[in-house]
């Protein structure tokens, strides 16, 4: 049998172990983590609805009407008229023809990816991309090749040098650098070389564009450019779950092909709901987004003053570059002692030699609260290498 405390042993010892913290309490900056009061920069609840009024008054009131349980599967009997408004309601913040809800981002990239290519196709996928879509092209059979991060030329070359079936896969808003894929690029190449162009915008829905629409939003580019669009729902929406859209065709195809959207169990209806509500917000309230781009602007400007390495990056994901691990563990733990919550992020979720501080903004963040950090960050510059 394998030695599995052997290996935990040895992750341990490579400053590689990761724990978790208990939390107790509503989703918010002020967190209560290990019976210790925080202030967190690092949720990615980044426009502070994980525990708004509106969207827990939502589920509260839908409980009664709807119930608990999913149910079964949507292709069975779970289907619900609150899935089928939120997908409207995704489809109408998206601009797109119409949208497919899955029950979590991870389960969305499987499905999609997947149901898209198969054997004998080519998937194209950049270096940086999410461990669910590292997943879901190693699901799909279909040959994987990945370029180096955002890089253009190197694409362009692969698409060229490729027969087949080509899908193009992307994150929108890298997840631990928090910087954009250059999509109106790489929608060009795709035309160009008859490619399939799927973009996951976890980390840009609801907070780019100026209705909230992502990264495709801002950008301005529609659903002939960019076909498949992934979106989750557990970050800045606020709730859980996950949605693809695009034109009917595809999602009637998703529908057909898609194991992680046929053989689940269909969320709570109510958490639909509350969903509706939650986007709501987000058509109601462009202020959030606007204090989230003030924060990060400000963040970025006192933080570098300071010294500190930050990454192109001018969405709430603002990576404080740290390289060595014990060195990111040591600042994180300098920092919670002073009660700010910062996780050390290290291999394998960002390459070797580049472990950092991920650190989060939410519209639900005061100016009081960016002082703190920014204390606690002057406070601790004896503790950051370089
Ligand atoms: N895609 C990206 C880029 C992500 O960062 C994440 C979550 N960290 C996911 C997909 C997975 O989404 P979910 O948490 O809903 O499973």
């Amino acid at each position: 049998m394998r030695d599995f405390a052997a290996e935990l042993d040895a992750r341990k010892s490579a400053g590689l172990y990761r724990s978790r913290r208990l939390i107790s309490g509503p989703q918010q900056p002020a967190l209560t983590a290990d019976d210790q009061s925080v202030l967190a920069f690092c949720s990615n609840d980044y426009l502070g609805l994980a525990s708004h009024p509106s969207v827990s008054g939502a589920l509260l009131a839908a409980v009664p009407e709807v119930g608990v349980g999913g149910g079964s599967s949507h292709l069975i009997c779970g289907h619900h008229d609150a899935h089928h408004r939120l997908e409207l309601a995704l489809a109408g913040l998206t601009r797109r023809s119409s949208a497919l809800f899955f029950s979590t981002g991870y389960m969305a990239n499987l499905g999609v990816i997947s149901a898209l290519a198969g054997r004998g196709d080519t998937i194209f996928s950049d270096r940086l991309n999410h461990a669910s879509i590292i997943d879901g092209c190693l699901l799909s059979r279909a040959r994987v090749r990945r370029y180096p991060h955002n890089d253009m030329s190197a694409l362009a070359d692969m698409l060229a040098g490729t027969s087949g079936h080509k899908l193009v896969v992307t994150d929108g808003v890298f997840s631990m650098d928090g910087d954009l894929a250059p999509l109106r690029e790489m929608a060009r190449l795709c035309r160009e070389h008859d490619a399939l162009l799927v973009v996951d915008d976890a980390h840009g829905i609801g907070v780019l564009g100026e209705h909230g629409g992502g990264t495709l939003e801002q950008l301005g580019l529609s659903e002939q450019e960019v076909p498949v669009l992934i979106g989750t729902l557990g970050k800045a929406i606020g709730t859980s779950g996950a949605f693809a859209a695009g034109p009917a065709l595809l999602m009637d195809y998703l529908v057909q092909k898609a194991r992680t959207y046929i053989y689940t169990t269909a969320m709570p209806p109510a958490v639909a709901m509350a969903t509706c509500a939650a986007l709501e917000v987000i058509r109601d309230e462009p202020e959030r987004r606007n204090h989230l781009r003030h924060l990060v602007e400000r963040f970025r400007t006192e933080a570098s003053a300071l010294g500190y390495r930050l990454m192109p990056s001018h969405t709430p994901i603002q990576p404080i570059m740290v390289g060595d691990n014990w060195a990111a563990l040591t600042l994180s733990r300098e920092l919670e002692a002073r009660g700010l919550l910062v996780t050390a992020i290290r291999p394998p979720t960002v390459p070797e030699g580049e472990a950092r501080l991920r650190v989060t903004f939410s519209a639900a963040h005061t100016d009081a609260d960016l002082d703190r950090l920014i204390a606690g960050l002057a406070d601790c510059r004896c503790h950051y290498p370089g």
